[in-house]
């Protein structure tokens, strides 16, 4: 079980000064994606810092805790609203142009996709039907995904628990950006880490920077305990979106 006390809940972001030149549905959907990016990142970041044994494969351990921080951070209609558009953020290739790369330590995009969906029905299923069948989860997967978030939360709890019973310190250090779209990845990083500070005391420092990278990607340094959240990904899920 998560015990996550005084995280719950958190609204969204204010609207931000770069957010001019999109919709709201688009800044939204970026909004969504990049919690659930850096939040699939901490999944790294932890495992390094807590020394987290991991049963399987490391990515799929950080789509899952992506997953179930934001079924436990935010209130329930934030909630649905960033878990059904990072959803849609796994699916980088909606019309199935490319080949699938079976040897990536990542699990295929849409496999992610189900698994994400499933964890984040599986934790409130009398809430969330909807929202599972919007987004085509077939009723042979729902059927065990309560179970499947039990096992997650199972997981993670004791971690998280340990995490949040420490004397509050700032072990996440924030370093913004600059550049194209960096004001929008600072503003939503910086209210992440924030958060997290509140809530969570990691046995190490992380510092966790926003910059331009020359590609889309995020990752997590174990050399130097630093999370880089890439700005190009801004301009990666606004693409996406029109595609969608
Ligand atoms: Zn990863």
């Amino acid at each position: 079980m998560l015990t996550l006390g005084a995280l719950c809940c958190v609204s969204v972001l204010a609207v931000g000064p770069a957010r001019s030149e999109m919709s709201d549905g688009q800044f939204d959907f970026v909004q969504a994606n990049m919690i659930g990016v850096f939040y699939h990142e901490m999944g790294h970041a932890i495992i390094h810092t807590e020394d987290v044994p991991i049963f399987g494969q490391e990515e799929d351990a950080a789509d899952v805790l992506s997953a179930l921080l934001i079924h436990e951070t935010f209130l329930e209609e934030d909630a649905q609203a960033i878990a059904f558009d990072a959803a849609l953020g796994y699916l980088n290739d909606p019309q199935g142009m490319s080949e699938i790369v079976y040897w990536d330590t990542h699990g295929p995009d849409e496999q992610r996709f189900y698994n994400h969906v499933c964890i984040f029905y599986g934790a409130a299923p009398e809430r969330r039907a909807a929202l599972a069948e919007d987004l085509g989860l077939p009723p042979e997967r729902a059927d065990w995904c309560p179970t499947e978030y039990e096992q997650a939360s199972d997981a993670w709890g004791s971690v998280l628990d340990e995490m949040s019973s420490r004397a509050q310190k700032d072990t996440l250090v924030f370093v913004p950006g600059s550049g194209r779209h960096a004001d929008v990845l600072n503003a939503i990083v910086a209210d992440e880490v924030a958060d997290f500070n509140a809530n969570y005391t990691l046995s190490n420092p992380v510092v966790v920077r926003v910059e331009s990278c020359g590609q889309t990607n995020a990752f997590y340094d174990r050399d130097g305990r630093i999370l880089t959240m890439c700005t190009e990904f801004v301009d990666h899920m606004l693409a996406l979106e029109k595609r969608l």
